[in-house]
């Protein structure tokens, strides 16, 4: 199984050929097609299975194939700590690197003037931490009205780290039509409960 065969954009391709990828990891095989075909998915996998790729690379294809494009945040990734967040960021820099899909990434614990005017130049893909982004929420700096696909990542680490509660309030804001994805490497039953409510006839990916 090589990238050709996921019926991936030439922008694309070439991006994962520039990163030196040559093979989908079991997760990118086994998500990017469903993505692809616009489901919700439910993937158990931890950090270090390639789960990054699998749900940024069908997110940007999509997004970079909407002739109108309209303005606003079209893709939300919520992640529990800055460092992911700023990994997860610089993936979609890589993978869309010849698309022209804008991404920026939010965290707190710094000043928020710099991801503020980064906002206000326009995103299609927001990553971001659960407390920054509510707080850029009720600044009016973030509008989640245009979100078309909502991105979990690492939902059990979310509730070990005390965020559900925000990760819930975040959730109430998000359109109702919409894809979600939703990763984390466990699935204790809060956890269960959380994708029972979010997803839609979702597919399940075990890695
Ligand atoms: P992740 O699980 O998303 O944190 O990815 C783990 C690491 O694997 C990252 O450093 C990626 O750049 C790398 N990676 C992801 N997909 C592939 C692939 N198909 N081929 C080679 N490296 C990859």
């Amino acid at each position: 199984m090589a990238f050709k065969n996921l019926n991936l954009i030439e922008p694309i391709l070439k991006a994962l050929v520039n990163e030196g990828y040559t093979t989908p990891t079991p997760i990118q095989q086994k998500a990017i097609p469903l993505v692809l075909e616009q489901r919700d998915l439910l993937g158990c996998a931890q950090t270090g299975t390639g789960k990054t790729a699998a749900f940024s690379i069908p997110i940007i294809q999509l997004l970079a194939l909407q002739k109108q494009r309209r303005p606003g945040i079209k893709a939300l990734i919520l992640t529990p700590t800055r460092e992911l967040a700023i990994q997860i960021d610089e993936s979609i820099a890589a993978y869309g690197k010849f698309t022209d899909i804008k991404h920026t990434v939010i965290f707190g614990g710094v000043s928020q003037l710099h991801q503020t005017n980064a906002l206000k130049r326009g995103v299609d893909i927001l990553v971001a931490t659960p407390g920054r982004l509510l707080d850029l929420i009720n600044q009016k700096f973030i509008d989640l009205r245009q979100l078309q696909f909502f991105v979990l990542d690492e939902a059990d680490r979310m509730l070990d780290m005390g965020f559900i509660h925000d990760v819930k309030k975040i959730i109430a804001l998000l359109p109702a039509k919409r894809q979600t994805l939703f990763f984390s490497a466990t699935m204790p039953p809060e956890i269960q409960k959380l994708a029972d409510v979010l997803l839609r006839n979702p597919s399940k990916v075990e890695v």
